[in-house]
């Protein structure tokens, strides 16, 4: 075996991924390339009812948005034959059974072990059917499971984020590995793949620790090399809550469309989790530079999507205007207006949606917001306001000769202009703000 890295993300198609899955796919991404290895889509499709196209489609355009490019794409359905090579020889090796127990009666096994104080696992009843009893049972409820059967001594694997684990074979329930209706299930087609595509690192959540001990064994059974293994931990919301619930709301597409950087995305969740920092980040080479496995810990994240937009208000603020161009023609900001409009708003914005609102204003012009005790001022201040282009000294001029006017001065003279002509008590610097205003319906 060669000591290339070879690292795989094996989403399901079942659905949009989410941040959970882009915490993994990000580092198995990023374990490959900084050991200048491969990275491995692979797209655990077993299950031909749940597997949609549309879902493969969104996966990989999620990726592609976020620059998580891979090396290769695997299908599973493509690789069926496979499964059930490996499957006849765990049959032939004596390590496959079949088992023809409904899920009501493994509910009511498992219900009885619980009230007796035992651990719930299969009791392997179906080792002891005669082939007669067998028959019987297939004849009156179909083709049964498979299932594999684990040596009772326990696995241990040092996990490269949980450390040492020891998993006793003998609490674990023979896992399923073919359903009834001859479906192979992931746990071994992930065994066969992982092993003949040479994958060294296995990053994924911590719900499949047990996965994990099982596949280990059917691994060695199969006559492979298990990989490293490590588990991160699973995200929950900003107060701890589980998250599981609602990971279908933070759909990686979802952000997209809400205009969340990926760049934002990617700065966090490179970091969240582990002891170091989190820090706008814009160059890949820097993300796959600064990772490290090691530093991420075992208690549950916390994961608060609000926090993806400062760090993408950060990255706009930086962009220069050739990068927002397009989008900004796209509202019908005049080419000549454009740079001055970037330099306005973009320490304005939390995302490029917001820049929609600002043109709206700059062009439609804003419902002014006039105090009662300033309302004879702005009439007075308004007629004042010279006709034609505004340009970067009219703000100076203009509100030096209503101060001179009025004598008014400071806040007292700044404010109610501002609220007049923009209709809100804060925002950019007027000078830059006034050459923008297509319309001032403060002028009534
Ligand atoms: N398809 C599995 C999942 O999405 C893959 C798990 C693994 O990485 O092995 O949970």
């Amino acid at each position: 075996m060669s000591d290339k890295t070879i690292t795989r993300f094996a989403p399901s198609p079942t659905g949009w991924i989410h941040v959970g899955n882009l915490r993994t796919a990000l580092m198995n991404y990023l374990i490959a390339r900084k050991a200048g290895g491969e990275f491995i889509l692979r797209i655990d499709d077993t299950d031909p009812n749940r597997s949609k196209e549309e879902y493969v489609d969104g996966i990989k355009r999620d990726l592609d948005w976020l620059g998580l490019h891979w090396d290769r794409v695997e299908r599973q359905s493509l690789r069926i034959e496979k499964y059930h090579e490996a499957a006849k020889e765990l049959r032939e090796m004596g390590r496959f059974y079949e088992a023809f127990e409904t899920p009501t009666e493994l509910d009511l096994k498992r219900k009885k072990q619980l009230n007796m104080g035992k651990p719930p696992v299969y009791d392997r009843a179906a080792l002891k059917l005669s082939e007669d009893e067998k028959n019987a049972l297939r004849a009156e409820r179909g083709d049964g499971v498979w299932r594999f059967k684990l040596l009772h001594e326990r696995i241990i694997w040092n996990d490269g984020i949980l450390g040492d684990i020891s998993i006793d074979g003998a609490s674990v329930s023979d896992p399923v590995l073919i359903r009834g209706d001859g479906q192979i299930l992931y746990t071994l087609a992930s065994v066969v793949d992982d092993t003949e595509m040479g994958v060294t690192h296995v990053v994924r959540g911590s719900d499949h620790v047990t996965n994990t001990g099982t596949q280990i064994q059917i691994m060695q059974a199969l006559g492979g090399t298990p990989p490293s293994f490590a588990h991160h931990s699973l995200l929950t919301g900003p107060q701890g809550e589980a998250l599981s619930k609602r990971l279908g709301t933070l759909a990686l597409k979802d952000l997209r469309e809400a205009g969340i950087a990926p760049q934002a995305l990617l700065s966090l969740m490179s970091r969240l989790g582990s002891s170091d920092p989190v820090e706008l980040r814009t160059d890949m080479a820097e993300f796959i530079e600064g990772f490290d496995i090691t530093r991420f810990g075992s208690s549950p994240t916390k994961f608060d999507a609000e926090d993806l937009k400062p760090l993408t208000a950060k990255y706009l603020a930086a962009l220069p205007l050739a990068d927002v161009a397009d989008d900004i023609a796209a509202l019908g900001v005049p080419a000549d207006k454009a740079e001055q409009f970037w330099a306005v708003t973009r320490e304005n914005i939390t995302t490029l949606h917001d820049l929609a609102p600002w043109w709206e204003m700059f062009s439609k012009g804003a419902e002014p917001v006039i105090d009662d005790e300033d309302r004879e001022f702005i009439a007075q201040a308004m007629t004042m306001l010279p006709d034609g282009e505004y340009d970067a000294e009219t703000w100076g001029s203009f509100t030096a000769a209503v101060k001179e006017a009025t004598g008014r001065k400071g806040k007292g003279l700044f404010m109610p202009l501002r609220k007049a002509l923009t209709g809100q008590a804060h925002g950019p610097d007027m000078s830059a703000v006034l050459p923008l205003l297509q319309v001032i319906k403060a002028r009534g």
